[in-house]
């Protein structure tokens, strides 16, 4: 199938919820990638997020090749391996307690809004079952995680939302604990908010906002759907934040590029959802689950030191042109905020037609590299990106 009648295809057959870029891809490697025609790319997107080893990791693939050919899928009616040793890995590198696996973000956080609500209904019976949620944060498309994020783009054409969810000034101190009344169980929030424009919460007001939750046992949530799995160059940004929520929501890295959600329970919660509380055929998939240990063992404190650096180095050189007005974020995820008159999709269609694929979040262009792309396909990129936005100026 060419190029052209893959997208005629994609227009009469595929539901029409995405703006696509005018790219069909074929094949990749690492952080390279190669289109229909075989003009080559240096993908500075990973898939979104996901695809932590880049394209078409040979260790990746042997482990979930390896899986497949014992047990692709069994659900979670029996014990298999992968599934545990995950779960065991997990905690043992966050400090959580147990671990719920699903199969998206959006899943992931709506486990954690279940167990949440449960946490409180146990404790203190009905009625305090509202999760505080920040303005401008992203937690999903479900209909609780839509009624989670504050973003009103996201909440038209689908009222009734879910009732019990409130938003909150994000940094605002005092507007935050306003909203922390006595019907709150939960508050979720992203530490650096992805969707929302790369920005990074204020650890000042993070912290108070997690002295208030602790005081008053309301869960924290942390959405690190995004940030999580080393993508701001610490295994979790909660490290950063020197935070130990309650709950730890992780998703897009995972699985290094097949889908998982997992849900992290710290003591205090570890055991809110027992049996028949919640559940998923596909959660925990062995081969899923293979796949995401190697992300793991290939995650250590040298790949890490290296997300931090490459991200640096991308602040630095990028954060120097003229047309750049702030570099935001955090490791490997990046946010270029543009000067006025210059708009984020025409740079990022530009820096494609010279060979760069970025992202675009709200009116900033978006960098979330595979970690393992290497110094020279970074520099590379990074050229193409100056490129791109120097143009005109
Ligand atoms: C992407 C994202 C989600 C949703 O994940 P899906 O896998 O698309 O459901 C939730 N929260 C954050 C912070 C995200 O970046």
């Amino acid at each position: 199938m060419n190029a052209q009648q893959m997208k005629e295809d994609a227009g009469k057959y595929l539901a029409n919820t995405y703006g696509r870029f005018d790219l069909a891809l074929d094949r990749g490697k690492g952080a390279t990638v190669w289109d229909k025609d075989g003009k080559e790319y240096i993908d500075l997107g990973s898939g979104i997020g996901v695809n932590a080893l880049g394209f078409a990791d040979e260790g990746w693939i042997r482990e979930v090749t390896k899986q497949l050919g014992k047990l692709a899928h069994t659900s979670n009616l029996y014990y298999t391996a992968p599934c545990v040793r995950l779960a065991k890995e997990l905690c043992e590198r966050t400090g959580m307690r147990k671990v719920f696996f699903c199969n998206s973000g959006a899943e992931a956080n709506e486990g954690a809004i279940k167990a949440a609500r449960k946490y409180s209904h146990d404790r203190y019976g009905e009625g305090r079952y509202t999760i505080v949620s920040l303005q401008n944060s992203f937690h999903g498309r479900t209909m609780a995680t839509l009624s989670a994020t504050g973003q009103e783009v996201f909440h038209q054409h689908f009222d009734p939302f879910l009732d019990g969810f409130r938003f909150a000034p994000a940094g605002d101190r005092a507007g935050t604990l306003a909203e922390l009344r006595e019907d709150v169980c939960a508050v979720i929030l992203e530490l650096i908010q992805g969707e929302g424009g790369v920005v990074p919460l204020e650890p000042g007001y993070v912290e108070e906002v997690a002295a208030y939750c602790r005081a008053h046992d309301i869960l924290l949530i942390v959405d690190e759907v995004q940030t999580g799995v080393g993508r701001t160059g610490k295994f979790l940004c909660c490290e950063h934040y020197g935070l130990q929520p309650d709950i730890v929501t992780l998703a897009k890295g995972l699985g290094g590029g097949l889908p998982i959600g997992a849900v992290l329970f710290s003591e205090k919660c570890a055991d809110t959802l027992g049996p028949g509380d919640h559940g998923s055929t596909f959660g925990g998939n062995p081969a899923v689950c293979a796949g995401a240990l190697e992300v793991l063992s290939r995650l250590d404190a040298a790949m890490l030191d290296a997300i931090a650096e490459k991200g640096q180095y991308l602040h630095e050189t990028l954060g120097k042109l003229p047309s750049v007005l702030s570099v935001s974020g955090l490791g490997l995820m990046v946010g270029i905020e543009l000067a006025e008159g210059r708009n984020a999709r025409d740079i990022a269609v530009r820096a494609m037609e010279k060979g760069a694929i970025p992202l675009t979040a709200k009116a900033k262009v978006r960098l979330l590299p595979p970690f393992s792309i290497t110094w020279e396909e970074l520099e590379k990129a990074a050229a193409i990106l100056c490129e791109c936005l120097e143009e005109g100026e």
